[in-house]
């Protein structure tokens, strides 16, 4: 992909920190779309069936799944298939792989529904930087695990804004490894014609911020929508760079960035 030559003003629209970089990848759910919650809903009543049919006997283990405790650690930013694993795991379970794969196509089945009921929109926030980064001439990649992804984007009307696309489907067809590995982010920043250590990286959940930093990018940005300071704690402990609570604080201006 050229590059645009492009003034040096039209950076000014960007915050310090981000008038370097040669190409910005964003995570797609909770970083461009608000469908995290949707997510975290759809597991919930997956889980929560489960642990109802299949209780364990520990009743500590038997708690229903927590929106957003573990939601963040055992599932966000995973394949369905990991994060299905995952949590079953933390529980205790010793889940077979055709349970673990009937827990994963509940979770699947739900989100559709619920995806189709309620729509889903992207961050205003977002918009901004993207349309301010496309201003200034940098190109910008949407990665995800998740198979939905372009459906995601394209409902929220903002597909058109990104150069380049890795979901879960291409991530399958080119067997790029799961996040914690730094594959997804590799990929997509190569389709931006940039090196990971001239690029930034932007994530919500841990798994994806240790990505970015085990892919050896320049900026790895953390996204807390809880705004909660354990969050925070733990997005910087994992790998990010600094944490914001909306992307429109990477805009001129914003915050101290
Ligand atoms: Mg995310």
């Amino acid at each position: 992909m050229h590059r645009p030559s492009t003034p040096d003003s039209s950076r000014d629209m960007l915050a310090p920190v981000l008038r370097d970089v040669r190409a910005v990848v964003f995570d797609t759910d909770g970083v461009i779309t608000d469908s995290a919650k949707v997510h975290a809903a759809a597991w919930k009543a997956a889980f929560d069936g489960f642990l109802r049919a299949h209780p364990p006997e520990d009743s500590d283990r038997r708690r229903p799944f927590d929106e957003q405790d573990d939601y963040l650690r055992h599932v966000d930013g995973k394949s369905r298939l990991d994060g299905a694993e995952a949590f079953l795991t933390a529980r205790g379970i010793e889940a077979s792989a055709k349970t673990v794969r009937a827990v994963a196509a509940d979770k699947e089945r739900l989100f559709t529904e619920r995806l189709r009921e309620h729509g889903v929109e992207a961050f205003p926030g977002t918009v901004r930087l993207v349309k301010a980064l496309r201003a200034a001439g940098v190109p910008r990649a949407a990665a995800s695990a998740s198979r939905h992804a372009g459906e995601l984007l394209s409902r929220a009307e903002v597909l058109d804004l990104f150069d380049a696309l890795v979901d879960g489907d291409e991530a399958a067809r080119l067997g790029l490894a799961g996040k914690p590995a730094p594959d997804l982010f590799l990929e997509a920043v190569r389709r931006l014609g940039a090196p990971a250590d001239r690029a930034a990286v932007v994530e919500d959940a841990l798994a994806g911020v240790e990505a970015g930093r085990r892919g050896g990018f320049a900026l790895v940005v953390g996204v807390d929508r809880a705004a909660g300071a354990d969050t925070r704690a733990r997005l910087l402990r994992h790998g990010a760079d600094i944490v914001v609570h909306d992307l429109g604080e990477l805009c001129a201006g914003g915050a101290p960035w």
